[in-house]
């Protein structure tokens, strides 16, 4: 089942998203209805706050390439840490249309999170997967990609969006 994308200014997208408790079929449901809406959007990832759910899971698949296979992961309850050295990437949203801009990130991150059913699991990246996570960690916490720029380049960035937005 396809979900609704909620895009910017909706103020749904700033708010900070509660723990998951209950690993049960109202979950899986979310998660699988969450890939079906990402793939038909041409995401890489998705964060539930996105889809109107303040629960902290996001789910990322960087195998874009065309013929490539799936790459899903679900990450649920995550904590980064342990970052290190610094990338910086040509980043947009689904839920920010028509607006890319570049962000610095950590090079390399540690995740710990829970799977599915509830099982602790750690991973160890780096690069655009690295960059995927921190990203939609973040709309875990009411951050979209354009509060990560310089004050100047975010006042720009903002201004293209009011334009994009009345236009
Ligand atoms: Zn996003």
């Amino acid at each position: 089942m396809l979900l609704e994308i909620l895009t910017y200014p909706n103020p749904e997208l700033l708010k900070v998203s509660n723990p998951v408790k209950k690993f049960d079929r109202h979950l899986h449901f979310l998660l699988d209805n969450m890939a079906e809406t990402m793939y038909e959007a041409n995401g890489i990832g998705l964060a539930a706050p996105q889809v109107g759910h303040k629960v902290r899971a996001f789910i990322v698949d960087v195998a874009i390439n065309k013929g490539d296979q799936n790459q899903l992961r679900e990450f649920i309850n995550p904590k980064i840490s342990h970052g290190s050295g610094s990338i910086i990437f040509e980043e947009g949203c689904l839920s920010v249309p028509g607006l890319s801009e570049e962000v610095k990130r950590k090079e390399k991150i540690r995740i710990d999170y829970l799977d599915r059913f509830g099982k602790p699991q750690t991973l160890e990246t780096e690069g655009l997967l690295a960059v995927a996570i921190q990203h939609e960690n973040d709309h875990l916490d009411g951050v979209l990609f354009v509060d990560r720029l310089s004050p100047i380049r975010r006042r720009m960035a903002k201004k293209k969006l009011s334009k994009a937005i009345t236009l």
